[in-house]
């Protein structure tokens, strides 16, 4: 389950428009141009899997999913050994990943939890940091980390048990410090 909600991940970051790859992958797995050209290869590698459904906005994409396909459309074993190292790399931080179910809203104070820990994840495991600070920063301050009283209501719903005020404090420091 942690593999298949990696590769969710990872397209979800192409359809956030981040279609580069961030350096981390890039290292891992030299020569990719596109995040969402990874997850789809990856998944059609799977013995079993005879269609993948990608979220197609726009002709841009569809014309890059169809040339992924025609142009490598079988992993060599050295790029399935890459995205297995990938998986595993992202696998330690997903026992403590936030899913992004809402099941710990509402806060109180308002506090948007699910949008705070997404921005996290997003610089700290996939490397796109410009653009999750950017994005952090466009929440209103009631949405922020910082606006979290400490009341532990969250903590009680969170069916991953995730230590919600530990992790909003990290978040709050990477985000919001003078030196951020
Ligand atoms: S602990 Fe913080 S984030 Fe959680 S419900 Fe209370 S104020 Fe909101
Ligand atoms: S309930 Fe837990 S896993 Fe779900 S959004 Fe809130 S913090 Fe994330």
């Amino acid at each position: 389950m942690n593999s298949l909600h990696s590769l969710i991940t990872l397209a979800g970051l192409s359809i956030l428009g981040l279609t580069e790859p961030s350096p981390e992958l890039q290292q891992l797995i030299p020569g990719v141009t596109s995040t969402a050209a990874l997850a789809l290869r990856f998944v059609l590698a799977n013995t079993g899997t005879s269609t993948a459904f990608s979220n197609i906005a726009s002709t841009e994409k569809a014309t890059d999913n169809a040339s992924t396909i025609e142009a490598a459309p079988e992993l060599t074993d050295a790029e399935r050994a890459c995205f297995y190292a990938v998986i595993r790399q992202f696998e330690t931080p997903g026992e403590q990943f936030c899913t992004g179910c809402s099941n710990c809203l509402p806060c109180p104070k308002g506090v948007d939890i699910p949008a705070c820990f997404r921005q996290y994840n997003i610089d700290t495991v996939y490397g796109v940091k410009a653009h999750a600070h950017g994005a952090y920063l466009k929440l209103p301050k009631n949405q922020r980390a910082s606006a979290c009283i400490h009341c532990g209501e969250c903590e009680a719903r969170c069916p991953s048990h995730l230590p919600i005020m530990e992790q909003l404090e990290q978040v709050r420091t990477r985000f919001e410090s003078p030196q951020a």
